[in-house]
C-alpha cells in the first residue's frame, strides 16, 4: 500500500469533511465525559487545515504537507486535543522529510513514531480510553498488512467498553465505561480516511 502526497492531502480534505459532519456528535460525546468541547475544537481546527490545503494547491513531498498541518492543528485545536493531533502529525514531517510516497514498512513506521509522539507528549499509554487506544492497533494492523477498517471498527468498540485513566474522561471514572472516548472517535474518522486513499 502506497501514500503519495497527493492522496495524504485528499484525505485530510476528506477528515476535514467527516470531523464537521460528526462535529455534534464529538461535542456530545465529551459533554458526557469531558468539558462538551472536543467537536468544537477538531471543526475549528480541521477547517483551518481545509483552508490552507486549498489554497496552497500542490505541496512539494509529505513531509511538507504533514509540517504544515502540524503547525496549524497546534496553533488552532486548543486543549488536550490540540498539541496532540499536533504531535502526530509533526512526527509524520519527520518520518516524510523529503519523500513524495512512502509505502509497506516505512509507511508503517510514520504511524508508529506519530502514535509514539503522542504518547510521549500525553504521557500516555494504550488501555487508558483515549486516542492511543484506536493509532496503536492501526499501526500495529498497518505493520502485520491485516485489515484496517476492521481493525479501526475492532478498537472504537474496544475503547467504548474501558474505563478512562487519563485526561478530562479520567475524572469521570466508571460512568465512562460504555461512553465512547471522543477524541478515539475523531482519530478513527482521520484515520479512515487515510484508508480510503491507501486503498485507492
Ligand atoms: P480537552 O480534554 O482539553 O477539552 P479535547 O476535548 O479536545 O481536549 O480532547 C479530548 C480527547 O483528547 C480525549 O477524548 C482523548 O482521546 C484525548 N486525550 C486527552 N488527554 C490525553 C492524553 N494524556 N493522552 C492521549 N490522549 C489524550
Ligand atoms: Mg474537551
Ligand atoms: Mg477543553
Amino acid at each position: 500500500m502506497k501514500l503519495t502526497t497527493e492522496q495524504f492531502r485528499e484525505s485530510l480534505l476528506k477528515a476535514a469533511a467527516q470531523i464537521e459532519a460528526h462535529k455534534d456528535e464529538l461535542t456530545d460525546l465529551d459533554r458526557e465525559i469531558g468539558d462538551g468541547d472536543h467537536g468544537i475544537n477538531m471543526s475549528r481546527g480541521f477547517q483551518a487545515v481545509q483552508k490552507e490545503l486549498e489554497a496552497h494547491g500542490e505541496y512539494e513531498d509529505l513531509g511538507d504537507l504533514s509540517k504544515q498541518v502540524g503547525m496549524t492543528l497546534i496553533k488552532t485545536v486548543g486543549g488536550a486535543s490540540g498539541p496532540l493531533y499536533g504531535t502526530a502529525f509533526v512526527k509524520f514531517a519527520g518520518a516524510f522529510k523529503g519523500k513524495k510516497e512512502v509505502e509497506g514498512q516505512e509507511l508503517a513506521q510514520a504511524f508508529v513514531e506519530a502514535t509514539e509522539g503522542i504518547k510521549m507528549r500525553g504521557k500516555s499509554e494504550f488501555g487508558q480510553k483515549t486516542m492511543v487506544d484506536i493509532w496503536t492497533p492501526f499501526h500495529e494492523a498497518l505493520s502485520k498488512e491485516a485489515d484496517l477498517n476492521a481493525a479501526l471498527e475492532q478498537a472504537l468498540r474496544d475503547t467504548k467498553e474501558r474505563v478512562a485513566t487519563k485526561g478530562r474522561a479520567s475524572y469521570f471514572g466508571d460512568a465512562t465505561v460504555g461512553v465512547q472516548d471522543p477524541g478515539s472517535l475523531s482519530s478513527a474518522l482521520l484515520l479512515q480516511e487515510i484508508v480510503e486513499v491507501l486503498h485507492g
